[in-house]
């Protein structure tokens, strides 16, 4: 016997912690840019589990991955080695530059491990432990990573907050640099913010602030979080600006929907950490670790970040088009497939409207529409996306 979806939310009112506001849905099944609800309509899917499902709904490879690993061992303790966990290390590293992995299970515990090696690093060369975060950040939701993200709204209730953190305008070098001293040890940043509003950093800001950091031997910590993976059109959002970091925060799109986290960091910042700092009991387990091991061979065999490159143009283009006759767009940002289209109008209720006509997107930083959908979502798809937002921003008229 299944539930309908109206008999889901009824117990999901009676039993789950009441933190998540939801839409009266609830899914069953997915495949590639679709999604079916418990009654079997079928959206589209523009939101891809918040820029975690990548490689769409059900992908062969990926189920097959972790199906395989499954049969074969799911997990060890970190007392040992396995060759998913070190293949999986040693790709990253590979690919960003970076030489030193760490796996967690989310995005906030990726940037708790990127504070701790941040201090540890700060505390060996004789600074404080003070992290700088940007306004309008988003870092997660545990206390530290929550502290990091500083929203008020978010933080009311749950003081005592931990300490340590401070936040300056994104984008002003001025402001920033009147809020350090030799407390700080690290300053951290979305390369492109996406709770935020999708804002891209301004490129050189980032290329002062990174010979700033070197100068004054404070670590600079990219969250990419969201926008890394390939999602915006390469593996890291920070390739667009040709700025490295010392620290980077992975998750979301990591294991395209098995909870892994990683952060990784250079030679020089990550030896600061030693035998004993930190730990993890999941926290990269074979399991996990194959299925972000399939997720990266298929971005790399079906050109993922090509097509999220070739895709995202074409909806920015079509909104330049458009703009005119829609008065509401404000304006279209991002790179690749991590869109926010800001509207004069709040943004919630067109997503409502779009859900009506079952494409799923997400409303963010009040006026913003957030468009991430699986990056090899077909194109007959895409222009329906782009259709039901336009449609749907007549219909609120
Ligand atoms: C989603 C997100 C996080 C938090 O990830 P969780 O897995 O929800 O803990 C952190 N940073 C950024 C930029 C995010 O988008």
């Amino acid at each position: 016997m299944s539930y309908s979806t109206e008999e889901l939310h009824k117990l999901d009112k009676q039993y789950y912690l009441p933190t998540f506001r939801r839409y009266p849905l609830a899914f069953k099944k997915g495949k590639g840019s679709r999604l079916w609800d418990m009654e079997g309509n079928e959206y589209i899917d523009a939101l891809a589990g918040i820029a975690v499902n990548n490689l769409g709904h059900a992908h062969p490879k990926l189920a097959e991955a972790i199906s395989k690993q499954a049969n074969e061992l799911i997990h060890i303790s970190n007392f040992y080695v396995s060759e998913p966990q070190i293949k999986l290390a040693k790709k990253l590293a590979d690919l960003s530059g970076l030489q030193r992995v760490f796996f967690g299970n989310s995005g906030a515990e990726a940037a708790e491990g990127a504070i701790k090696i941040a201090r540890k690093y700060a505390s060996k060369n004789g600074r404080g432990g003070t992290i700088i975060a940007m306004k309008n950040a988003f870092h997660g939701r545990t206390l530290a990573a929550l502290a990091a993200t500083g929203k008020e709204a978010m933080m009311q209730g749950f003081a005592p907050i931990p300490e340590g953190f401070c936040h300056v305008p994104f984008n002003d070098m001025d402001l920033l640099k009147e809020k350090v001293n030799d407390d700080v040890a690290g300053i951290m940043l979305e390369p492109i913010q996406g709770e935020g509003g999708v804002n891209p950093v301004d490129p050189v800001f980032l290329k002062e602030l990174r010979q700033y950091c070197d100068e004054q031997n404070i670590v600079l910590i990219f969250d990419e979080v969201q926008c890394g993976m390939g999602r915006t059109g390469h593996w890291f959002a920070h390739e667009h600006f040709d700025v490295k970091p010392d620290v980077m925060t992975l998750a979301k799109a990591l294991g395209g929907g098995v909870p892994i986290g990683a952060v990784l960091a250079s030679e020089r910042v990550g030896s600061a950490i030693d035998w004993g700092d930190h730990g993890t009991t999941y926290g990269g387990n074979p399991l996990v670790c194959s299925a972000a091991l399939a997720c990266i061979e298929v971005t790399e065999e079906e050109d993922l970040m090509h097509q999220a490159v070739e895709k995202g143009a074409w909806l920015k283009d079509q909104i330049e088009k458009v703009k005119p006759d829609y008065p509401e767009i404000k304006e279209v940002r991002g790179y690749g497939l991590m869109l926010g289209i800001e509207l004069t109008v709040e943004a919630k209720p067109i997503v409502v409207a779009m859900m009506n006509h079952k494409v799923l997107a997400n409303a963010t930083a009040g006026n913003v529409v957030r468009l991430v959908p699986p990056l090899n979502i077909p194109m007959e798809d895409w222009k329906t996306v782009f259709e039901v937002l336009l449609q749907s921003i007549k219909e609120l008229r």
